[in-house]
């Protein structure tokens, strides 16, 4: 009977490569460097409530500001404000900048580190230990997802499905759209409002 080779992990692929020197920097193992390139994206699956209630004030702010974006044009501020939401959201979430955000429906976690891209849920490949089956140093997005939704007020919008990606919204400004989806909509509500009174 063979015997059961141990998993490769990404973290000893990393040692393997790394130059051999007498030189080893003090208390850094490759594993806890590893990690650490998780750290920021699972502390805000774990203060994903307070993500949550941040986000809704910042989207009424920026709904606030509609009429400001719409005096300029949405499409000339496209690049400053993605500019800033590429480096904020990469900071905190490592934003791929899909174009379509849904971190309000996942947890904080962002979908698309999932090496498949699924938008709906994990694979049948977890590991045992939560991990990513194609990236064994990284906790499953849609683990974390879960675990995330259950610390928010609206979590159970986890449960609803998502459409499939749309890769002709990738590198844009999901804030901007959200704010002319909103803005239109309310728009949309005043409308038959304003024609009953002028009736
Ligand atoms: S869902 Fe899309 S926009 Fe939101 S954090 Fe992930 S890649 Fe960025």
């Amino acid at each position: 009977m063979s015997e059961k080779q141990p998993a490769v992990t990404q973290a000893t692929l990393v040692k393997k490569a790394a130059p051999k020197s007498d030189y080893k920097p003090a208390d850094v193992s490759p594993q806890r460097r590893v990690q650490r390139s998780f750290a920021v994206r699972l502390w805000s699956v774990r203060h994903s409530r307070l993500l949550e209630w941040f986000y809704s004030r910042f989207a009424d702010a920026f709904l606030l500001l509609h009429p400001l974006w719409k005096g300029i044009g949405y499409g000339r501020v496209e690049a400053p404000i993605k500019f800033v939401e590429k480096r904020v959201k990469g900071f905190m979430f490592d934003c791929r900048m899909c174009g379509q955000c849904v971190l309000s429906s996942t947890g904080m976690s962002c979908p698309m580190n999932c090496p498949k891209q699924l938008r709906n849920g994990p694979c049948g490949g977890v590991r045992a230990n939560g991990n990513c089956e194609v990236e064994p140093d990284m906790p499953c997005v849609w683990v974390k997802a879960w675990e995330g939704s259950r610390n928010m007020v609206h979590g159970d919008k986890i449960l609803d499905v998502q459409k499939p990606v749309d890769q002709s919204l990738r590198e844009t400004s999901a804030w901007l759209r959200v704010t002319a989806q909103a803005a239109a909509a309310r728009e949309a509500a005043q409308k038959p409002q304003n024609n009953g009174a002028s009736a």
